[in-house]
């Protein structure tokens, strides 16, 4: 069996996945929303604090598994530097009690891995990540080899989510509420543009903050903001923003094959998403996979998951080599 641990934002979250037939015997998580919510966004230091009082807490439901563990995954890039040691110090700490190897596991990787939740892998896959952090075009040939296709040049598509929520005045983080508000709204009410649409044609990329700029004018625009049409703007943000996800994907797939596509990260949980991305794999004749919902933001069974991977290629790293990254763009792609 393999303990694995995600500290890389404001989750604290620990799994146990058994080595040979890929099965998650354990897994909690206790998000810190709440706290962050106040402050309107993730404070690093008080994500760190509640690491240290939290992982132990779960940890210590883990022992029966101690004596049957073969080695110790924990996310080590990227990420928040401060969460991230909380995690990979715990790691670090049971490496050395316990005399087992460490596997550093890249947390774009385990946000992939949540595909395969007690299942086999399946490559070459071609995957969008949507995230806080990343909004990613990904093809896969295996883990190691993951080929970047397109990404975001300025916000994620995650975090427009949550910036627009913040301008609206909802709760961080605003993606479900936002997702939510929109199934009661008027998505044509409002005309905002499809970013990046005037680019030249070899330019694959995508971009939120003219988008979210877009939506902060609309906003001081209203003289009364009525429940109605807080709904209306929701919808229209998100139609506009899985319309320009959805070009950019239709504009990267006109010459290029694709069979399975993947859709990973905490804003793959969109419904509204998935329906745009069912219709365009049907239209490809592609297979859609996507995660369990509680497998969409972070968590440690994605990383117990990637960890299997990592320990059958005897992927360890020593305890000194073991180093958090917050970020990890100079290594990932191949
Ligand atoms: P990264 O994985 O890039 O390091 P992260 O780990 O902080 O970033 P995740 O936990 O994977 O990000 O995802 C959180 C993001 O997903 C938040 O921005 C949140 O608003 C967004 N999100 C969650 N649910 C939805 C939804 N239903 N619709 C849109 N966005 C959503
Ligand atoms: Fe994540």
């Amino acid at each position: 069996m393999i303990l694995s641990i995600e500290s890389s934002c404001d989750d604290s979250s620990i799994a146990i996945t058994r080595i040979d037939d890929k099965k998650l015997l354990f897994h909690k998580k206790i998000s810190q929303d709440a706290e962050h919510a106040k402050y309107g966004g993730v404070v690093p230091e008080l994500a760190a604090r509640l690491h240290a009082v939290t992982l132990p807490k779960i940890l210590e439901e883990t022992q029966v598994y101690f004596s049957e563990l073969k080695a110790i995954a924990v996310t080590n890039e990227p990420g928040l530097s401060v969460t991230l040691v909380e995690g990979v110090s715990m790691a670090k700490a049971l490496s050395v009690a316990l005399g087992l190897p460490l596997l550093g596991i890249n947390h774009l990787k385990g946000h992939i891995c949540s595909l395969f939740i007690e299942d086999e892998t399946r490559f070459p896959m071609d995957v969008l990540l949507v995230s806080g952090g990343h909004t990613q075009l990904l093809h896969v040939k295996s883990l190691e080899h993951i080929e970047l296709l397109a990404s975001t040049m300025d916000d994620s598509f995650g975090e427009s989510f949550d910036k627009v929520g913040k301008m609206l005045g909802l709760a961080y983080p605003a993606g479900a509420v936002i997702e939510s508000y929109a199934k009661r709204g008027d998505a044509k009410r409002f005309d905002f543009t499809i970013p990046l649409q005037g680019t030249s044609s070899s330019l694959l990329a995508f971009s939120y903050s003219g988008l979210k700029n877009q939506v902060r004018l609309c906003i001081e625009a209203q003289e009364n903001m009525d429940e109605q049409t807080l709904c209306d703007i929701c919808a229209s943000f998100q139609r506009v923003a899985v319309a320009h996800l959805m070009q950019k994907i239709k504009k990267a797939y006109k010459e290029r094959k694709v069979e399975h596509f993947g859709v990973v990260g905490g804003a793959s949980a969109n419904l509204y998403l998935r329906d745009a991305l069912e219709s365009f794999c049907a239209s490809k004749k592609a297979l859609l996979h996507t995660a369990k919902m509680e497998f969409c933001s972070d968590n440690a069974a994605m990383i117990g998951r990637c960890g299997v991977e990592a320990y059958k290629k005897g992927a360890f790293v020593r305890l000194e080599d073991l180093k958090v990254r917050s970020s990890s763009k100079d290594m990932f792609y191949t």
